[in-house]
């Protein structure tokens, strides 16, 4: 994949970069290894001070960021500022938090003493998307620079001037040279990097074929790798739910980031009593979405990343039509020029359609009308991933007890899946492993060493 700026409201290429040489990146990865040998020494005063002046050169660039988040991957404007805001949040709570994070952890053997003690492993290699470029990054940096690890980001090739912006918050914010590097160069290169004796580890955010193929690269070199993938979330509406709230809340976890969010809600589940209410009213909100140019303040949907990921989209659709699922409201591409979906319903298929168990990665929800509360809660279930969910009730309790019975590594009650600092995101099953955000994300890649004192 070309590394390149294409604008998707209008698919035009903006800007166009060279990879870096082999010779490049191995004088990065040399540098990286060289800098951890030092960075690892410092005190975590030293190492909270980039992060809180990143975190203020984050919100103070926070609009020109945000503009070329929208530029490169299409996200409205409002969001991607939010985005900004989130990702400085994220360094602040790691600069704040880290140290006691990672104090030592006293024992109680049955005879001296004995404490682990957390030490860095390494230089780490991310592998991130394009759906959310500074988040992403940023929760996986922040806690490791904190730990004592370094960093060499791969970024998605369609973002490359928000993986430069990055690079140089940090080396602005006081990092040395070699605490966080940018590698530019294609998903295929990347695997190869993992058996690189100086990387310690491999953090990877996306697809499961990339995530498959970085961890078997990791298994077969016996290293810790962290997998955060694809999702296809339930979102589980019940008989005492208030309907228009679900309906709202649908809205904002189907369509925030015009669809494209791992997290999102992606399979809408009701029960007989009010499927059809809920049905009615959410095809009425999805009809009435305003698309259009998302640096506009009242548009709701923007255009998906780029011109393919439309294609792909809209093969999907095809294929869930063929498959026997109704198209309820949308279906097609929106405008001629840019990369614009339709907001669309579909409704009607059938479970153990092959097309059933895919994820849908843009504006696109589907609609299943189910008879109870054990149908919805084996609908939900029947999924290869397991990332989020939602359910929607009044009956709190009753909603922790169905929460219980979903198999995924996050469940909200009457909100869609929603991320923040110091809570854990990440999955189980074909979502990948391992967690990141808050004190959970900053033990992956940290040597939990004892030592013991007789
Ligand atoms: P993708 O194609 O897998 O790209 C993600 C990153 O992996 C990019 O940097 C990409 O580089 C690289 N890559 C691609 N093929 C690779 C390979 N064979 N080996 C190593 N690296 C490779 O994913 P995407 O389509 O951009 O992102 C969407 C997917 O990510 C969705 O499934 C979504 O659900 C998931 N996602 C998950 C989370 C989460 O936290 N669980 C968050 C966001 C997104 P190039 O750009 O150069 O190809």
């Amino acid at each position: 994949m070309p590394i390149q700026t294409t604008n998707p409201a209008t698919n035009k290429i903006v800007k166009s970069f060279d990879e870096m040489t082999d010779k490049e990146v191995e004088s990065a990865i040399e540098k990286s290894h060289a800098t951890f040998k030092e960075w690892k020494t410092t005190d975590y005063s030293t190492r909270s001070k980039v992060l809180t002046k990143a975190a203020s050169i984050m919100r103070k660039r926070k609009d020109e960021l945000a503009s070329l988040i929208t530029l490169e991957m299409g996200k409205i404007f409002s969001q991607a500022q939010s985005e900004i805001d989130l990702s400085a949040n994220i360094l602040d709570y790691y600069a704040e938090n880290g140290e006691a994070f990672l104090a030592d952890e006293k024992l109680s053997p049955d005879s001296g003493e004995a404490f682990i003690r957390s030490s860095p492993i390494g230089v780490l290699f991310g592998v991130m998307p394009w759906n959310f470029p500074f988040y992403q990054v940023a929760r996986f940096a922040a806690p490791n620079i904190m730990v004592g690890n370094t960093i060499l980001l791969k970024h998605a090739s369609i973002v490359p001037q928000c993986a430069i912006a990055i690079e140089e918050i940090f080396i602005e914010a006081g990092a040395p040279e070699g605490l966080y590097t940018n590698l530019m160069i294609s998903g295929k290169r990347s695997t190869a990097l993992v058996s690189d004796t100086r990387i310690k580890g491999v953090s990877l955010t996306g697809s499961e074929a990339a995530g498959a193929s970085i961890a078997s690269a990791a298994g077969k070199n016996l290293k810790r790798s962290v997998l955060e993938l694809g999702g296809s979330d339930a979102f589980i509406v019940l008989e005492d739910a208030d309907i228009d709230k679900a309906v709202e809340m649908a809205i904002v976890g189907r369509m925030n980031n015009n669809g494209q969010s791992c997290v999102a809600s992606k399979r809408f589940i009701a029960v007989e009593p009010i499927a059809d209410e809920f049905l009615e009213k959410f095809t009425a909100k999805i009809a009435a979405l305003k698309v259009g140019d998302p640096m506009d303040p009242k548009t709701q949907v923007g255009p998906l990343s780029s011109e393919e990921a439309l294609q792909n989209l809209l093969d999907q659709v095809q294929r869930f039509e063929k498959a026997g699922a109704t198209i309820v409201t949308g279906g097609k591409r929106a405008f001629d020029t840019g990369a614009y979906m339709q907001p669309t319903l579909l409704s009607n298929l059938k479970r153990g359609e092959a097309v059933f168990y895919e994820e849908l990665f843009g504006p696109v929800a589907s609609f299943y009308k189910v008879k109870n509360e054990q149908e919805a809660i084996d609908l939900a279930n029947d999924s290869p991933f397991g990332l989020g969910g939602s359910i929607y009730t009044q009956d709190i309790k009753h909603a922790i007890k169905v929460a219980d019975q979903i198999d995924s590594g996050m469940v909200f009650i009457n909100q869609p899946t929603s991320s923040q600092p110091d809570l854990p995101f990440g999955g189980t099953k074909r979502s990948g492993y391992g967690r990141e955000l808050s004190e959970l994300g900053i033990s992956e890649f940290v040597n939990k060493k004892l030592i013991r004192v007789t």
